[in-house]
């Protein structure tokens, strides 16, 4: 049995929604009821929330657990959303473990994993890129507000990850410099203290077509997490470059970048390297330390890790990494902090970001309180 549901299902708030609403399945007939209860209650729900607004295109892609289906978007600026349901995870580590190798595997932006109970699932999880994992409890009769609710700010947020890159970088730079030195040694430092979550194996879970898909349209090299950044007065930040082993940050141009200004026109992050290498994309959270450096010209340095801190400022909405509405969000928060040259901010269900005059001694200041767990809600 095979059910195809698709096609434009009115706007979404802010922008035109079409529902790719794929069912297919012959044994786990339960599943396919849950699934196609969230289906109806989700069409139902897009319908009373017809208006205009630019095109945020966000996809919902309803695959069964056990046959995850890929949506391949045309565009960066396509928010997919999978749709899909399984038993209750036995405990909280398990949510991930069971969850986030189907949100890579499908290309997702953000998965809603239904738990299903048979009738009415009692528990939903939402799950995002940053490894972020909350729960949504019931599903009384406000159920499907609640999800939209819960999408809306992430699937219409801005991504900026398109680099533009000038090989006009000062010769005596092409080898590093003292600011470059500070990175390579704070990546050292990131694994001593086993603040680096192994990089996820996606070129393990994605068969290479996929694989090639998605590098092609976000660019990048791998899933890793964490970053870190230098000022450079008057001429930029250097920082980390996207999807790159941490632990041996070194080469100017492709694991170390200078970042020179945001091209609001083009939405890119001007890069300037040597002439002479193959350059990697600078870490898509650049944007986020663009604007923390452009607002406190105190701060020299910026570490990021997936880690937390008791008695912080936090964000309140989970935006991706990489988008315009985190970065704004991040540097509201620091401006809260009594010292925003010695802040530590929270990004909700994501993890830290810190500043600081450079990068030791945001590592002396903040190590003895870092805590391992993201608290997630
Ligand atoms: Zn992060």
């Amino acid at each position: 049995m095979r059910q195809n549901h698709g096609g434009t299902l009115g706007a979404f708030r802010r922008g035109v929604v079409r529902v790719r609403w794929v069912i297919e399945g012959e044994a786990g007939v339960a599943q396919e009821q849950v699934l196609r209860w969230f289906g109806d209650g989700l069409r139902h729900q897009l319908a009373q929330e017809l208006g205009e607004g630019p095109a945020t295109q966000v996809v919902w892609n309803l695959f069964r657990s056990d046959e995850p289906r890929t949506y391949r978007r045309r565009a960066q600026s396509t928010f997919v959303v999978g749709v899909t349901s399984g038993p209750e995870p036995e405990d909280a580590g398990d949510v991930l473990r069971a969850t986030y190798p189907l949100l890579v595997r499908t290309l997702a932006n953000l998965l809603i994993y239904v738990v299903d109970d048979g009738e009415r699932p009692r528990r939903t999880y939402f799950v995002t890129l940053e490894r972020g994992h909350y729960a949504l409890d019931g599903a009384g009769p406000d159920y499907f507000e609640r999800v939209l609710e819960r999408v809306e700010p992430l699937a219409g947020s801005h991504l900026v990850i398109d680099n533009l890159f000038l090989t006009d970088l000062p010769a005596e730079w092409a080898d590093g410099n003292p600011r470059t030195e500070q990175i390579t040694a704070a990546g050292r430092r990131l694994a001593e203290l086993d603040l680096l979550p192994a990089p996820f194996p996606i070129a393990d879970l994605l068969p290479p077509r996929d694989f090639a898909h998605l590098k092609r349209m976000f660019q990048m090299g791998g899933l890793s997490y964490g970053n870190l950044s230098v000022r450079e007065p008057g001429e930029g930040f250097w920082m980390s470059a996207s999807g790159v082993d941490k632990t041996r940050l070194r080469r100017v141009g492709e694991e170390i970048l200078l970042v020179r200004t945001y091209d609001a026109e083009n939405n890119r992050m001007v890069v300037s390297v040597p002439p002479n290498v193959q350059p990697k994309r600078v870490s898509v959270d650049a944007i986020e330390h663009w604007m923390i450096y452009e607002g406190f010209p105190q701060v020299g340095a910026i570490l990021h890790v997936h880690a937390w801190m008791d008695g912080i400022p936090s964000t309140e909405i989970n935006f991706p990494c990489g988008t315009r509405e985190l970065a704004e969000a991040v540097r509201v928060q620091v401006a809260t902090t009594p010292d925003p040259g010695h802040a530590v901010v929270g990004l909700k269900n994501h993890g830290l970001t810190i500043t600081g005059p450079d990068l030791d001694e945001i590592f002396d200041r903040v190590t003895p309180r870092l805590l391992r767990q993201v608290p997630m809600q």
